[in-house]
């Protein structure tokens, strides 16, 4: 008889999160969008249509811990204490010789939200020191800092039901057609049914977002402050300002005044590229208009200057009044799945759990309280973010790491640098749940994770919306969720008291071994009750949201109490999470502190993403027809750049950097202007005969403020090859 079990779950891709319906049978999964889901009503897009595939194909899993004891050793196999006592050892070692702050964790926006916390517990109560960072940083932490600092707090104002109200698109530094498809297909929809919807695209490449743009300001890279401060300007002088809410709700209007008018929009226009024109239209329509949202991704974040370019454009919302409204506000779309999730339980080195501050010290002692530890255990300093982690690690002042369900060897900046820092790293730790990942030649010590659909958890999307997780399948060989990972870690270490989730009666407790843990997921509802409570009397309160809830349904935070229905909007009532209650208006520079192109460089290398592949295809390389659209990595290079080279299509690329090098074929394309060309994040270097990995030659250059790194401006020089 044929056994069929059906869940409802979301998507592990990026933070639009979709909802799934999984059902599993004799010969194995299918899925499909679920149509009651209040973010997809259904659809998916390609790469969500094709997780089953990737959750049914073990052939690249890490099946069990493997060690070496020197670099110089093969990895063997041992069992999960041993890989456990090892790591411990070494971690006590470290500690003791070198002090807490020599050792760091890198995660990722990839996590359930259980796993972020306990890591960060573990990490920020126990061992002492703040060196936990994210690969969310090289997404998200750039409109985290802006957010802070205009709204007072990490909060995303708006929901995805202001797109079906909003007649005002404002896209910039984002392709959501290709990286937030469901999203973008939302936005279609309201352009469909309403065809008077204006759709403004802010991008130097023309990509196939706008397809559906009204108007596309192709500005010259970098220069996005000079364009917002100038239609803010327009805004001013032609007097479509909001001024009854910019007195009753805002402070630093006339600092803005001043600062934009600085530069006339003539000059403004001559600086982006753009004519003056275009610039007086976008205003016009945000001027005119009921309701106005500004999109942005990482065109804007991954930039030493992405904090100013995010209050830049958030400026647009508040001196317009359009925040707090239906169909308006800003809107930072999320790379990840739970980049959102792991800030809410404190997942960056400067921050602590529930949005706490690390330098406060009635917050440390909240969470001190919360976590049973002295208050004095917490650090009260950030620690090393993603890309200070991996150089300190080079120089030998970090001296172990243990990196979790990324691939860094790829995905950050300045790849050489990352390999060097590796491969004097002391101690390297993998957790992880593919063979393919590019770092793992570095590990010491593997630790094989649990995927999608194998663990039990939450996520918070793009618009504070949290979605529970269902486990529907065992994880292969040994493989183990993360969250009890973290907790085996935290027992070994003899910290075992404070992280008892997984913790077996005494019976399960000897067939688990001198660990005293099994594997089991009781313990990750006990996890985010833990997490939830300590989120009460916050901006972001979940405390009256738990499983049972949200086994039912998804909900947007803050969700206070038991009755509460969750969250649409934020800032509906005109206060702001600030001190004074009100929003900040900032006055930005419009300089640019990007790696300078010269004679010698002369090429702007802009890298992101293609349509159906993500992160370093550790996971969608593996669906042979997610390679249909784009198969292989290529450069983008305009046809006056390839001229001036004597370069064709599809000819081999030598593409020269100040740190490194790239191969890679040509795709002549005006979707580039001149001298700017672009390259695909996603691959890595083993087992390719093109240099292909982007990676090798953009530069470790970051906000100073958010420390999110410059991926989208490194000065090139190319030849044929
Ligand atoms: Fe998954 Fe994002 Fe695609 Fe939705 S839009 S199916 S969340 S990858």
């Amino acid at each position: 008889m044929t056994q069929t079990k059906q869940v409802r779950t979301t998507c592990s891709y990026c933070g639009v999160g979709c909802g799934i319906v999984v059902e599993k049978n004799d010969t194995g999964l299918t899925l499909e969008g679920d149509t009651n889901h209040p973010v997809n009503q259904g659809r998916l897009c390609s790469k969500g249509r094709n997780l089953h595939h990737v959750a049914m194909d073990h052939s690249d899993r890490l099946l069990y811990p493997e060690m070496r004891l020197s670099r110089q050793s093969p990895r063997m196999r041992v069992d999960w204490n041993t890989a456990m006592r090892r790591a411990a050892a070494v971690f006590h070692s470290v500690i003791r010789r070198y002090g807490p702050d020599s050792v760091g964790f890198y995660v990722s926006g990839q996590l359930l939200t259980e796993e972020y916390y306990i890591v960060n517990k573990l990490v920020k109560g126990f061992l002492g020191t703040s060196n936990i960072d994210t690969n969310s940083r090289l997404c998200m932490s750039t409109a985290v800092v802006a957010y802070k600092k205009s709204l007072g707090e990490d909060s995303v104002p708006v929901s995805y039901e202001d797109i079906d109200l909003c007649e005002v698109f404002f896209i910039a530094g984002a392709n959501p057609a290709w990286c937030h498809p469901i999203l973008f297909q939302r936005i279609e929809d309201r352009k469909a049914r309403h065809p008077e919807t204006r759709v403004i695209v802010v991008d130097p490449r023309r990509t196939e977002s706008c397809e559906l743009a009204d108007l596309h300001l192709q500005i010259r890279p970098g220069t996005d402050v000079t364009l917002y401060n100038a239609i803010a300007r327009r805004l001013i002088e032609t007097g479509q300002i909001d001024m009854r809410f910019i007195e009753a709700h805002t402070e630093g209007f006339d600092a803005l005044k001043e600062k934009v008018f600085e530069r006339t929009v003539d000059e403004a226009a001559a600086i982006c590229g753009v004519r003056s024109e275009h610039i007086e239209l976008a205003a016009g329509w945000i001027g005119e208009t009921r309701s106005f949202l500004t999109l942005w991704a990482m065109g804007l974040n991954q930039s030493s200057i992405g904090v100013n370019k995010n209050l830049a454009l958030i400026n647009l919302n508040l001196i317009t009044g359009h925040i707090g409204r239906p169909g308006s506000g800003p809107f930072s779309l999320t790379g990840q799945p739970n980049a959102m999730g792991g800030r809410e339980v404190g997942g960056l080195a400067t921050m602590l759990a529930a949005h706490r501050d690390l330098s406060r010290p009635d917050h440390r002692a909240e969470v001190a309280a919360h976590w049973g530890v002295p208050a004095e255990l917490i650090p009260s300093k950030p620690g090393l973010t993603a890309v200070e982690m991996f150089e300190a690690l080079r120089s030998d002042k970090l001296k172990a790491i243990w990196i979790v369900c990324t691939n860094p060897s790829v995905s950050l900046p300045d790849a050489t640098m990352v390999d060097e820092a590796l491969e004097r790293a002391r101690f390297v730790v993998v957790q992880d749940i593919s063979s393919k990942s590019d770092t793992l030649q570095y590990a010491d010590l593997i630790l094989p994770a649990a995927g999608w659909l194998e663990k039990e958890g939450t996520m918070t999307n793009s618009d504070r919306r949290i979605s529970y997780l269902p486990r529907l399948l065992d994880p292969p060989g040994e493989a183990l969720p993360d969250a009890e990972i973290f907790a085996r870690f935290a027992e070994a270490m003899g910290y075992g008291d404070h992280f008892p989730y997984f913790r077996s009666g005494p019976s399960a407790a000897s067939e688990a071994g001198s660990s005293g843990i099994r594997s089991t997921n009781a313990g990750a509802a006990d996890i985010y009750d833990e997490h939830a409570m300590l989120t009460r009397g916050t901006n972001l309160d979940i405390s009256g949201l738990d499983y049972d809830r949200l086994k039912h349904s998804t909900m947007q935070w803050p969700v206070p109490d038991r009755d509460h229905p969750g969250t649409k909007r934020l800032f509906a009532d005109g206060r702001f999470y600030t001190d004074s209650g009100r929003a900040k208006i900032f006055p930005c520079d419009d300089g640019n502190t990007s790696e300078a192109t010269d004679p010698d460089y002369p090429l702007i290398l802009t890298t992101g993403r293609i349509r159906d592949q993500w992160h370093t295809m550790t996971r969608t390389g593996k669906v042979r027809r997610l390679s249909q659209h784009i198969g292989r990595p290529m450069i983008e290079i305009n046809e006056v750049d390839a001229m001036r080279s004597d370069i064709r299509e599809n000819d081999l690329v030598q593409i020269d950097g100040r740190r490194g090098s790239l191969r890679l074929r040509a795709k002549i394309s005006d979707s580039v202007p001149p001298g700017v060309i672009f390259a695909p994040m996603h691959w890595g270097k083993i087992g390719r005969s093109e240099k292909a990995r982007a990676n090798n030659v953009t530069n470790p250059l970051f906000d100073p403020a958010s420390k999110e790194p410059d991926f989208k401006f490194t000065a090139v020089n190319i030849r044929r090859h």
